[in-house]
């Protein structure tokens, strides 16, 4: 596995993939992997000739209250489950390099980002299309993976790459969880014992109110019923429950669109999120 810091050395290497006409399959990450990430490099693995990992805890993607700080890292475990799965080429730039100077010019995503995540936390989607508009020009990928357990950051990006003509197709990848339902996690590793045991409640609460959703079709009663298991269940705090049309992330549920119940609880030193994406079949 090639590993780089430098863009320079990115861009080398990336050269000399596509002289050699290799397909270019791209997974951005923040690191402490586990395995959704590597499902996403599996199914990069599958569909391209060369495999592009990044591992960059973007700062501008974090409110000034928020954990860069102790997000956790660990670069040498990283890089060999990179190396396990697959990947051609590790990407480790430092923040120093990727923002040398601000120009003053921004990027702001547009309504879908007035909800769930993107209401709790301002500009935090604003610093994902900042990050992933270097990283596309950099890497310049065939295909890019993204997992379904961060729905909302998907498909603000499929937006993205739609609405401005990014030569490139957004893959997405279904949420990788524990045995016992918990999405699988960076910021796990933060639970107390106590909040361990309760969070794979978050599921099952997701689960009752989608099935409470389809018998009622109320979609306040559906968010009562998720609201009320996760209360009764965990010492966590819930930031939001919310069912909205899918991808465009709107209460207009009506003609056949897919919908996504999503959640965001604050357990003592973790915020999860996770969602369950239904299909307009309903599957
Ligand atoms: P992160 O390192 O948390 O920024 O995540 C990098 C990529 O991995 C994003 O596309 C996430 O959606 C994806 N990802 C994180 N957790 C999971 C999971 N449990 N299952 C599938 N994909 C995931």
């Amino acid at each position: 596995m090639i590993q780089v810091q430098l863009i320079n050395d990115l861009k080398e290497n990336v050269k000399a993939a596509k002289q050699a006409g290799k397909s270019i399959g791209f997974v951005p990450t923040m690191g402490f992997l586990h395995e959704g990430h590597m499902s996403l490099v599996k199914h990069a693995r599958e569909e391209n000739d060369f495999v592009i990992m990044s591992i960059f805890v973007n700062p501008a993607q974090f409110g000034p209250n928020e954990d860069l700080d102790r997000y956790p890292r660990d670069l040498e475990r990283d890089t060999k489950m990179a190396v396990e799965a697959g990947v051609d080429l590790l990407f480790f730039p430092q923040a120093e390099e990727m923002y040398p100077q601000d120009g003053g010019i921004t990027i702001r995503a547009g309504a879908q980002a007035d909800v769930l995540c993107g209401a709790s936390r301002p500009g935090h989607f604003d610093g994902v299309l900042k990050v992933v508009t270097k990283l596309f020009h950099l890497v310049e990928p065939t295909k890019v993976y993204f997992g379904q357990k961060d729905a909302q950051q998907l498909a603000i990006i499929e937006t993205y790459v739609r609405d401005y003509n990014f030569p490139l197709e957004v893959r997405r990848v279904p949420t990788v969880r524990e045995e016992d339902g918990l999405a699988k996690s960076s910021r796990n590793v933060f639970l107390s014992e106590k909040e361990r045991v309760e969070a794979p409640l978050i599921q099952q609460a997701i689960q009752m109110g989608l099935e409470d959703y389809q018998k009622n079709q109320d979609a306040e009663k559906a968010t009562l019923v998720t609201i009320q298991h996760i209360e009764n269940g965990t010492s966590g705090n819930i930031d939001y429950v919310e069912l909205l049309s899918y991808p465009d992330l709107t209460n207009n549920l009506s003609n056949n669109k897919s919908i996504i119940l999503a959640v965001a609880v604050f357990f003592e030193k973790a915020r999860l999120i996770d969602n369950l994406i239904l299909n307009n079949k309903g599957e």
